[in-house]
């Protein structure tokens, strides 16, 4: 039985390349191995793959007696349905630890780096194979886009160094420009409808028994969203109307670096605690100055003010 290799749901680029690299380190180990993807990729990932001649992941929901390996999350709320009724075999990640659990060992390797492809860049050396042309790409394109140019404060010494190597193996030259290049895609919210903003990279958790649901829009300039944030703050409504407790809303701009964060919540002066300010205003938002990271800078004082 082939060994399903998949990101989190709403999958983002490194989801995706992560999926595709692991399924192919796996191959390579021996071990059958097909990425898969809880979803369509996003049209920055659909760049990435085009641009170095990948094919985007079939699209899977459901772990049913398979075997699996997960990346980029171990979340059971960001994971496969019915996790529980599949056999996870591997956990390639760099966020906090999930409630993922497994009665069988398994291989697992987390780090707290900026990219999955960081992690994945140092299991290829450590198994001793080569990384493709295509992937090395790829994971280069994760490492950017997950770290925002290395802007991003979860953005390591050991992201930076991964993209100088991975930048050669792909033949790259001056990969901050293609990373710009893709940034801009991501960042593009011309014509699209809140409802695909607010899901763009939309993540549940499970915060002190209470459902919270943190999304993210990084643009160029916070200004493209002025029109939109009305019917943004109605999505974070309507999403909050079905069983949870908070839905916040990060609008990154990347060259201001910080957010602001639209807040629906039955309590948020959880939020402001988390924060350290006020909730306000006719959006119900505050701004966060130097925020970019929700798994490092918002994830954390959320948990705790939740706790
Ligand atoms: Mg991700
Ligand atoms: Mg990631
Ligand atoms: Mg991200």
């Amino acid at each position: 039985m082939a060994i399903i290799v998949v990101g989190h749901k709403n999958p983002d680029c490194d989801s995706i390349t992560a999926a595709i690299a692991v399924a192919d380190l796996l191959s390579k180990r021996g071990m059958e191995a097909t990425p898969v993807a809880q979803g369509p990729v996003t049209p920055d990932a659909a760049f990435v793959l085009e641009k170095f001649g990948l094919t985007a992941p079939a699209i899977e929901t459901d772990a049913t007696d398979k075997e699996i390996a997960l990346v980029d999350h171990s979340d059971l709320a960001q994971s496969l349905n019915n996790l529980d009724k599949g056999k996870v075999v591997c956990i390639v990640d760099h966020h906090k630890l999930g409630d993922v659990t497994t009665p069988n060992p398994l291989e697992m390797w987390v780090m707290p780096v900026g990219c999955s492809g960081t992690v994945i860049k140092a299991m290829y050396d450590f198994y001793g194979i080569a990384i493709p042309k295509g992937i090395a790409g790829a994971l280069l394109c994760a490492i950017l886009n997950d770290t925002v140019l290395f802007k991003s404060p979860t953005c390591t010494d050991a992201d930076k160094a991964a993209c100088e190597a991975l930048a050669k193996l792909a033949g790259v030259a001056d990969y901050k420009a293609l990373g710009m290049d893709m940034l801009k895609i991501k960042g593009s919210v011309d014509g699209i409808p809140a409802v695909d903003l607010m899901n763009r990279d939309y993540k549940d958790f499970n915060m002190g028994g209470k459902k919270v649901g943190i999304g993210q829009v990084e643009v160029l300039d916070l200004g493209l969203l002025d029109k939109i944030k009305p019917a943004l703050v109605e999505e974070c409504k309507k999403l909050q109307a079905d069983g949870r407790h908070t839905v916040m809303l990060l609008l990154t701009d990347i060259m201001k670096e910080g957010s602001e964060i639209l807040v629906v919540s039955q309590d948020a002066s959880l939020v402001e605690k988390a924060f350290g300010g006020k909730v306000g205003g006719a959006l119900n938002s505050m701004w966060v100055d130097g925020c970019m990271s929700r798994k490092k800078q918002v994830v954390p004082p959320m948990e705790k003010a939740f706790a």
